[in-house]
């Protein structure tokens, strides 16, 4: 099953799509994490992008575009996967239906209050990329490969408002592309992470 997770940014749409890839045995594959691998290891990608990175703006669409498609090249993909955080904008998502086909999109729906305390308080593991909440988790390391968790050079509280208005104008519009194709169900992602994991399942054995 080919899956992808919609929803502005702190929606959760990583910690969800690691529940659903833990379950369905397929990879994840988060834009937003390959660009800051490459921004780390100074690859021509990553130097493109720091800038739009660092401000809240997108990538420019032909970058994250190839990006994906080279990717959904390897053979891990074969029996599905999920994509966390693209498509952006409606360019991304007509390209995509050029290179694979989609089973389902789900629409993480979450309040800006609640997407900006989860930002704010977010950490993340440079290694494995798992995201912490401060607010529940009180170590400073990752539980699972003990790296020293990082605060994302974008999780700041004016780059927070940015991205979310850039999520309204160029993403939100994504909403409206899959529900005319039949393909698009809503979760509450203001609830706990295994609570909307719960709807989120419901929705996968459909
Ligand atoms: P969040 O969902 O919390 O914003 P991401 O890791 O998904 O975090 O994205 C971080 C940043 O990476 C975005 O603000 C943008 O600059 C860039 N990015 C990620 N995915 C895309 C995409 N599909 N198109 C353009 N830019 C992207
Ligand atoms: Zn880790």
């Amino acid at each position: 099953m080919n899956i992808i997770l919609l929803g502005a940014p702190g929606s959760g749409k990583g910690t969800e799509a690691s529940l659903i890839s833990k379950d369905l045995s397929i990879p994840t594959i988060s834009t937003g994490d390959i660009i800051r691998d490459n921004i780390k290891n100074k690859t021509e990608l990553g130097i493109l992008s720091q800038n739009y990175i660092n401000l809240g703006q997108l990538v420019p669409d032909d970058l994250v575009i190839n990006l994906v498609k080279e990717r959904l090249t390897q053979t891990d993909v074969l029996n599905g996967y999920i994509l966390d955080g693209f498509p952006r904008t409606v360019t991304q998502a007509q390209a995509l239906q050029s290179f694979s086909k989609i089973d389902k999109i789900i629409l993480i729906d979450t309040n800006y209050d609640v997407i900006e305390e989860r930002i704010l308080s977010r950490r993340t593991c440079p290694v494995c990329k798992r995201v912490y909440n401060t607010k529940t988790y009180k170590s400073d390391f990752c539980e699972v490969c003990k790296a020293k968790l990082i605060i994302r050079d974008d999780d700041n509280k004016e780059t927070v408002k940015n991205r979310y208005d850039v999520y309204l104008k160029e993403t939100a519009p994504l909403i409206d592309f899959y529900k005319n194709q039949g393909l698009l169900y809503k979760v509450n992602g203001n609830l706990q992470a295994d609570e909307v994991y719960k709807e989120i399942k419901q929705i996968l054995q459909k």
